[in-house]
């Protein structure tokens, strides 16, 4: 059952920020992992505010130089569907549609796929984890098949979203509004790794929200996204592989490679792209990228079946691209 708490729904951003600086309020976007946490009382929920009236939040529109604005309450589905996404950036495209089921994707948004939190059945269950300010992250001796392989230490969750690492791979920057301002950054700097903060997956502090993500222009740029999941539909990945590469000539002038499903952030790679970049992308090369992409895996006890997942996705992927 839901707990009770209050609920605003607000008008401008300013309320919104407004109502969003106190402890225990929450961002209600599409609501579909929020409302989860609370009902399940993964954290305590005291005031929610909805954002869904906000509609400068809202839509795909071009931006300066050539790429791409997304607001943080464009839905998954408008994402999937978008003709300048399926044309300039596929591989967004593709992760968009490997969210979740067509329900979730009409209701839920791309400010909430990025803010969601870990599945980790410790942290989601009732128990009292690192994550949750107990002494130890239940993973590392116990079921452990779903967790990170990569920067887990000292909390094995890993990222659930499908669109952060294809979004990291594109390069793309994220705006946030707080009480204090506007600031923006590399998405890839907006995740942090559980021994930087245990307790949050992002460096958003109480009261701030994400506004849009900026894509940079994709002329010349290939991507893709393949997701291995362990059922055909409607599950999170296992691991997946978002690639963007720009060749020049038949040789890779410029690649980002970032693994998701297997880190507590999207994760990327720079050994495996530096073993890609200035090469001819043939079968020799991409299984040479994808054993660099996972030379420094750390599996525990019953997820190593990861590190072949990974680098099998990898050589699909670099192959097919
Ligand atoms: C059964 C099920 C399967 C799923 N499968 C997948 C999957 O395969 N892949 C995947 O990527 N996701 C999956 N999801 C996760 C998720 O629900 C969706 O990805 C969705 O995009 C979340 O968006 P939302 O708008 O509903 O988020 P909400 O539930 O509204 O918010 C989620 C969290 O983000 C915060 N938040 C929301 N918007 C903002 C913002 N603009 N700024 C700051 N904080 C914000 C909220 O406070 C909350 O903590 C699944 C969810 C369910 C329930």
């Amino acid at each position: 059952m839901l707990p009770n708490f209050a609920y605003i729904r607000a008008r401008s951003k300013q309320e919104a920020l407004d109502n969003l600086a106190s402890q225990g309020a929450y961002v209600h976007a599409g609501g579909t992992d929020l409302l989860g946490c609370a009902r399940d009382e993964v954290f305590e929920v005291e005031k929610v505010v909805s954002i869904s009236r906000l509609e400068e939040l809202k839509g795909i529109t071009h931006a300066d130089e050539g790429g791409i604005r997304i607001g943080a309450l464009t839905t998954i589905s408008e994402i999937a569907a978008s003709a300048v996404i399926r044309e300039s950036y596929p591989g967004l495209a593709q992760a968009a549609s490997d969210v979740a089921s067509p329900q979730l994707r009409n209701q839920g948004t791309l400010g909430g796929n990025l803010c969601q939190r870990p599945r980790c059945w410790y942290f989601r269950g009732d128990f009292h984890c690192a994550k949750k300010g107990g002494d130890m992250c239940y993973a590392v001796e116990g079921e452990n098949r779903y967790h990170a392989i990569f920067g887990g230490d000292p909390c094995y969750i890993v990222h659930p979203s499908d669109t952060a690492p294809m979004l990291v791979a594109l390069g793309a920057e994220v705006r946030i509004s707080g009480a204090r301002g506007e600031r923006s950054m590399a998405l890839e700097d907006f995740f942090v790794l559980p021994d930087q903060d245990l307790e949050r997956e992002n460096v958003l502090q109480q009261g701030e929200i994400v506004t849009e993500v900026v894509l940079p222009a994709a002329s010349g740029v290939k991507s893709s996204y393949r997701k291995i999941r362990e059922r055909g539909a409607w599950d999170f990945a296992l691991v997946s592989v978002a690639l963007a590469v720009r060749l020049s000539g038949s040789t890779v002038a410029e690649a980002r490679v970032v693994l998701g499903g297997v880190a507590p952030a999207p994760w990327r790679s720079a050994a495996a792209e530096a073993a890609l970049i200035g090469k001819e992308p043939n079968p020799s090369v991409a299984a040479a990228v994808a054993a660099a992409a996972v030379a420094g895996a750390q599996p525990l006890e019953q997820n190593a079946y990861k590190v072949l997942l990974a680098k099998g996705a990898l050589m699909e992927s670099l192959v097919a691209l």
